[in-house]
């Protein structure tokens, strides 16, 4: 059996001589103290391994002024080239901290250490140096005018896309530093600055990363961290007069009350929530790669994938084959400690989500699905669950329509293609969809016809910086990613100029 609990002795100097400091908010380039503090568990054991910083709306109102005044300040005086050579260095110095912002990742949220290396640090760094690229790039229009009330001389007419301001960024924990960069990045590109509430399991990454950024040459106040829960700290950034933009990932609940409090203000709201992901293999899907990627399409972060592909729609005449499959490749995943090599899967983030997740499996077993693999939990201090895969469930049942969150797969076979499209439609969300076929026809008929941001063909879960990452119906508004999201963090101006 391998080993369950993290061996903090296996911690570089780095990543345990940041966890022995006192973290404090990261407030206009400085530690700054709160009154509360909160204590961070290992998913792991339970152990408490450091405290975080607990921000009240003071601290929150502090942070916000700060930014405000590195908006009118330096960041705004800096040039275009300025501010991207400033994110290039970034992105190198977050490589250069790879193992220890890796480690910190994985000691607060229980993910793979493969997973926080090549994600939070790897891609991070890699969307930092594509978002480096718009700071010089964003570009207003020109015109020629015809405003017939205005019949002498000429007129020109020009756009300019200025920064939006301040903004107020809120982030989930299942890719913590990966996804605050997602937000950080495309303000940066568009002369914004940020204050960044973390998710309260995993704010070390984030307060590092902007300590970080100060020695990149990135101002002072430009990018703030406070750090604390989403009742406190959350609604005070998100209601607070001065914020011109809030950002949030996280989930469809939550997202709504943000929408609602943002619209009090009537700032800009983008909102990255939940999902319910559909794969859809169809008869002729090339198995020897559709099997494994539907597995790990739901197992890979143990489930804890906005677009996990967390529902399964299989042609009837390959369903036994590939469930088979799937379920085979589920009893060989090794579960331990995610900063041992040889783990496929670790905890999940809290004992609230093991729980919430098994409650979500009974719920399954009470409404009639059958538990093919997994299902039982694992017992121990640490917030385990094992891969799940329920089959012949209907789309009326609880683990089909819930966003569970969890290595927990749910599986049904259809016998058409209008049956496929009509299940993997039936969701409140529409985040991802994959189908897995080579016939064209077929690629061109479902591409147009499902209901989601994104759709991949023969490939799931493949997010490029280049391309939006949004969702549909309740998964969301606006996109991540690409150069929308720099475009969302700006306003237009438009300016006309009378020739006499
Ligand atoms: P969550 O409960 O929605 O929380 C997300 C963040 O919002 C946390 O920092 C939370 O703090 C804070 N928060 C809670 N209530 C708030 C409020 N009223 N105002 C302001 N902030 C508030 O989500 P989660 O459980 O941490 O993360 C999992 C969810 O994120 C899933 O639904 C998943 O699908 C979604 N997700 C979506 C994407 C995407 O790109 N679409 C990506 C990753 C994850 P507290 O924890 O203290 O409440
Ligand atoms: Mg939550």
């Amino acid at each position: 059996m391998p080993r369950l609990e993290n061996d903090l002795t296996t911690l570089g100097d780095a990543a345990r001589a940041y966890l022995d400091r006192t973290h404090g908010l990261h407030i206009g380039g400085n530690v700054h103290d709160t009154a509360k503090s909160y204590e961070l568990k290992d998913p792991t054991s339970g152990l408490v391994f450091a405290r975080a910083a607990d921000a009240s709306a003071t601290d929150v109102d502090a942070a916000v002024k700060a930014a405000r005044s590195a908006l009118t300040g330096p960041w705004g005086r800096m040039r275009p080239n300025e501010r991207e050579l400033a994110m290039l260095r970034l992105a190198d110095l977050l490589e250069r901290h790879e193992t220890e912002i890796a480690e910190i990742e994985t000691l607060c949220s229980g993910r793979l250490l493969a997973n926080t290396r090549g994600v939070d640090v790897g891609y991070s760094a890699h969307f930092l140096r594509y978002m480096a690229g718009w700071s010089t790039k964003l570009a207003g229009q020109t015109a020629r005018l015809s405003i017939p009330y205005i019949p002498d001389g000429e007129m020109a007419g020009f756009t300019f896309r200025e920064p939006i301001g301040v903004v107020g960024a809120i982030v989930p924990w299942n890719v913590a530093l990966g996804i605050a960069v997602w937000k950080i990045a495309p303000a940066l590109a568009a002369g914004c600055t940020i204050v960044l509430k973390p998710a309260p399991q995993t704010p070390l990454s984030a307060l590092r990363f902007a300590e970080l950024a100060l020695k990149a040459g990135i101002p002072e106040g430009v990018i703030n961290i406070v750090t604390g829960s989403g009742a406190e700290t959350g609604i005070a950034l998100v209601r607070h007069p001065d914020i011109n933009m809030v950002t949030f990932t996280g989930s469809t609940a939550v997202g709504r009350q943000i929408a609602v409090d943002a619209a009090g203000s009537f700032k800009r709201c983008s909102l990255e929530l939940g999902g319910k992901s559909p794969v859809i293999l169809f008869q002729d899907a090339p198995l020897e790669r559709a099997i494994p990627a539907a597995a790990w399409a739901i197992f890979s972060n143990h489930g804890q994938n906005c677009c996990a592909g967390s529902r399964l729609y299989v042609h009837h005449s390959i369903y036994e084959q590939v469930i088979e499959g799937v379920a085979e490749i589920a009893r060989s995943i090794t579960i331990g400690s995610p900063l041992d090599k040889a783990t496929q899967m670790g905890p999940v983030v809290t004992q609230a989500q093991q729980k919430r997740i098994h409650e979500l499996i009974e719920a399954g077993k009470a409404e009639g699905a059958r538990v093919v693999v997994g299902g039982e939990p694992i017992e121990g201090p640490g917030s385990y669950v094992p891969p799940t895969v329920l089959t012949d469930v209907r789309a009326d049942m609880t683990p089909v329509r819930e966003e569970i969150f969890g290595p927990v797969l749910v599986a049904a076979s259809f016998a058409t293609d209008g049956e496929a499209l009509t299940l993997a439609n039936a969701s409140e969300y529409g985040l991802g969809a994959s189908i897995w076929t080579n016939d064209l026809d077929r690629v061109h008929h479902m591409t147009r016809r499902l209901e989601a941001g994104s759709i991949w063909v023969n490939v799931h879960n493949a997010l490029d910086v280049a391309l939006p990452f949004g969702g549909w119906k309740n998964s969301g508004m606006g996109a991540d990613l690409s150069e929308t999201a720099v475009l969302a963090h700006t306003k237009v101006k438009a300016a006309v100029h009378h020739y006499l």
